[in-house]
């Protein structure tokens, strides 16, 4: 038997002989074949691990100094590069594309010993809250395998929650990191715009998306942060802030000055179970001796629409390099012109969201619209920034719900695009202001599904944010 609690402890035991890293291995890829029918993985990396786990142990046993994420088993999203490994960001259009280089944060999860198992499902280049845009087929939420874990990154989530792994990557661009934690009952960070590099990340859209952090637990959470994140040559907009030892100084017991945001937490869209539960634990903090104030935010109704139009911008530009030529998908398609030729190639490889985002945001940049869109939602993204800082300068942190529900069941808004998106209304903020931001696993709803609380800071927070996390999670 093995059972995994968390890297602290695994390190303990691999350290006193009980477990080895061969054991975990073949503990982790039994259980993703256990759970197939979930549909959380691409591709597992059986064979490859199981050498590693056999290096790792060998090298331990000799002597040699353990690296701070040894033999710990870690799974990817399928946006995120692994040298010689295929990556497909779920898309049609990169089908059977193998990766040249890994990105940075992989590099870094392997030069300190870590193990990649596998990569994960997701919605297709990260477009999607449900995971079911994706050319995989969709993913299950373990804990009532009809309903959705959530996206984009819900193969990373369940791959956490169904114990396929100890910790995975994501990337969040407006949420999909934080929204599948809530939907799976697990937690789920989205550091600093430029505080994890970019480089190696399929992009969806370069001024929101970052890596985040799915586990069990604040500690390996705060541990995979300390070693991915931090400056890299090959990401220009990365921050040179020194990275903080997160686990070593991760203190709790402080007081600390929350605001939460009315208009959240009082929004017709907000299930009146989850209001309820947010609620009472504002009332239990401020028992306990913290400062905890409702502030006015009457920006709520803009977020979701300048997120929109400023992704969907961002990604018409970024995915138009999907032509077929240089990679992607090729048609068969005989005696096409060049013209005809990249329209074949993409009308067929890409997915129906993608192609809807694609569209909607040619048109929100193009002359004649682009002032009325794009220019005015960069305008709201600055106020929104603003905004957050003004809160900031008088609190640590911004209590909110993660998401207006509970994980809805697979088909029951795919009709309906918009309705999709707005739920999208209380993660867009962190990444339109560029902030830190986690998700709690605290609750459980009267209909026995999981939901969180969520947690944002000021840029660069990152360190007070896990240590309030923690206190959060103790009780
Ligand atoms: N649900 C959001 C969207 O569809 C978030 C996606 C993400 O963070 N990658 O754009």
């Amino acid at each position: 038997m093995f059972a995994y609690s968390s890297i602290e402890q695994y390190h303990a035991q691999l350290q006193e002989g009980q477990v080895d890293c061969v054991r975990a291995v073949l503990h982790y890829t039994a259980r993703i074949r256990e759970t197939a029918s979930l549909n959380a993985f691409i591709e597992v990396y059986e064979a490859e691990a199981l050498d590693r786990a056999r290096q790792l142990d060998a090298k331990r046993q000799a002597g040699a100094p353990m690296g701070k994420l040894h033999g710990v088993v870690i799974a990817l999203k399928d946006v995120i590069c692994y040298k010689d490994h295929k990556v497909s960001a779920a898309s049609g259009i990169l089908e059977n594309f193998t990766s040249i280089y890994s990105a940075t944060a992989v590099e870094r999860l392997l030069q300190e010993d870590a193990i990649i198992i596998g990569n994960c499902n997701c919605d297709e280049f990260a477009m999607g809250s449900t995971n079911e845009n994706s050319s995989y087929g969709p993913v299950r939420n373990a804990a009532d395998p009809e309903r959705v874990p959530g996206g984009s990154s819900g193969g990373s989530a369940v791959a956490v929650q169904s114990g396929c792994c100890m910790v995975s990557l994501g990337t969040d661009t407006g949420g999909s990191v934080r929204q599948p934690a809530d939907f799976c009952g697990i937690i789920g960070m989205k550091p600093t715009y430029g505080r994890i590099s970019r480089y190696g990340v399929i992009a969806y859209a370069s001024s929101f998306d970052q890596i985040g952090i799915f586990g069990n637990n604040i500690p390996d959470v705060a541990q995979v942060l300390q070693v991915i994140a931090g400056a890299d040559e090959f990401d220009s907009t990365l921050s040179q802030k020194p990275v903080e030892d997160y686990p070593a100084l991760l203190q709790t017991g402080k007081k600390y000055r929350f605001a939460w945001l009315r208009e959240a937490l009082e929004h017709p869209s907000l299930d009146p179970a989850i209001a309820s539960a947010i609620k009472e634990k504002i009332e239990s903090l401020r028992k306990e001796g913290h400062t905890v104030e409702p502030v006015e935010f009457d920006m709520l109704e803009y977020i979701v629409p300048a997120y929109y139009i400023l992704t969907t911008a961002e990604a018409s530009s970024n995915l138009s390099r999907y032509d077929g030529v240089r990679f992607g998908h090729r048609t068969q398609q005989p005696g096409l012109d060049l013209t005809e030729f990249y329209k074949q190639n993409r009308a067929e490889g890409f997915g129906k969201e993608v192609k809807r985002r694609i569209m909607l945001g040619t048109f929100v940049l193009s002359a004649g619209y682009y002032d009325a869109y794009f220019t005015r939602a960069q305008k709201v993204r600055n106020l929104i920034r603003q905004r957050t800082e003004q809160i900031f300068a008088q609190y640590d942190f911004i209590l909110l719900p993660t998401s207006p529900s509970t994980a809805f069941k697979i088909g029951e808004k795919t009709k309906d695009p918009i309705e999709m998106y707005l739920a999208d209304i209380y993660t867009v903020m962190a990444n339109l202001a560029g902030i830190p931001a986690i998700a709690l696993p605290l609750f459980k709803h009267p209909n026995g599904l999981p939901f969180g609380l969520q947690v944002m800071a000021n840029r660069f927070q990152e360190l007070p944010l896990l240590e309030v996390s923690a206190q959060l999670m103790r009780r």
